[in-house]
């Protein structure tokens, strides 16, 4: 920070604003820019989705600036500790991590509702100011509408976020241009989520050992491997008006039935998005409730993530 032009640090400085009044920021990493929240603001997160006009809440990466920050989120074992120094610290790469997640304040947006945190460090000046600078996790998925593919220049970010792209920090072209290789070490054994940026035989050769790939729905399923989406123990009946005796009633804006808890008494679906997993899993007591019924909600904008979710988790079949 110490060095930075002035010039630069004033972006730096006008990012870290914007960031902390929940506002989205476009940061450039190694692999693709970055449409960028903080992390411990589910409102702020909950307008990633619907910049990007994602149809479902996909858990996000969290960047952070180094292996000393990553370990406040989440839990490391030797192996990750290992793979984490080498691919951010000596050897630069891009590589996130999927790790059993630290009790703490991050969003649980981020995560979408899993015990889970992928997590990484970018190799970019620029993040690593701005992540420096700012000193929380910071939520970011690729700075594109959803479908479009990822931007590696600010025109093509302007190109796929039209006029309600966000402020920028420029950081010139990426080099890598290819998303960041994810491995879950979150279970017994490493698995491949997605190839990318860094070749799986690079990580074979640190690790000593072949890596499990997960391949469609055929992947071998490894014990204690990690759960991919959020399901409440209880069952769940969505688009009801009233609660059944017994069930929790889970509320969206005004209500007749008093509600136990309620995503957004305005109706405000950023606010329902950022409270979703939350509520969900405070009602999820089974000693407490036979099921849980959840008021409609539109399927307007963030309307749309928020029904996938739920009827996701309505249906075992999560
Ligand atoms: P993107 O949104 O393009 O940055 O991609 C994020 C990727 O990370 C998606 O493929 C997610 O499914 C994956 N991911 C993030 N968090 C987790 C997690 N806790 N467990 C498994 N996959 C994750
Ligand atoms: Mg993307």
């Amino acid at each position: 920070m110490v060095n930075m032009p002035s010039k630069k640090k004033t972006s730096i400085n006008q990012a870290c604003t914007l960031l902390a009044q929940g506002d989205l920021v476009v940061m450039p990493t190694e692999t693709v820019y970055g449409l960028a929240a903080d992390a411990l603001n589910g409102h702020a997160v909950a307008k990633i989705y619907e910049l990007k006009k994602r149809p479902q809440f996909n858990p996000l990466i969290i960047h952070v600036s180094d292996y000393v920050q990553a370990q406040q989120w989440a839990y490391f074992t030797k192996v990750a500790e290992i793979l984490a120094t080498y691919f951010w610290h000596t050897q630069p790469s891009p590589l996130t991590l999927v790790l059993n997640k630290k009790p703490t304040n991050l969003s649980s947006l981020v995560t979408a509702g899993l015990e889970t945190v992928a997590i990484r460090v970018p190799h970019h000046p620029v993040a690593l100011d701005l992540l420096k600078a700012y000193g929380k996790p910071l939520a970011a998925p690729s700075a594109n509408r959803s479908l479009h593919i990822s931007p590696t220049t600010t025109e093509a970010v302007h190109q796929s976020l039209g006029p309600r792209t966000p402020f920028i920090l420029d950081g010139g072209p990426c080099q890598v241009g290819l998303e960041s290789t994810i491995l879950d070490l979150s279970g017994d054994v490493p698995v491949l989520l997605r190839p990318g940026g860094t070749p799986v035989e690079m990580l074979e050769e640190i690790l000593g050992h072949a890596i499990h790939q997960e391949v469609g729905t055929t992947a071998i399923k490894a014990p204690g491997m990690m759960k991919r989406h959020y399901a409440p123990q209880l069952p769940l009946r969505i688009n009801c008006l009233h609660a059944e005796p017994g069930e929790a009633f889970l509320g969206f804006g005004h209500n007749d039935q008093p509600a136990h808890l309620n995503l957004s008494k305005t109706g405000d679906l950023k606010e329902a998005a950022a409270n979703l997993f939350s509520m969900l899993n405070e009602l999820d007591k089974p000693g407490l409730f036979k099921g849980i019924a959840v008021m409609p909600i539109p399927l307007k904008g963030l309307g749309a993530a928020l029904n996938d979710r739920l009827q996701r988790a309505a249906s075992s079949e999560s």
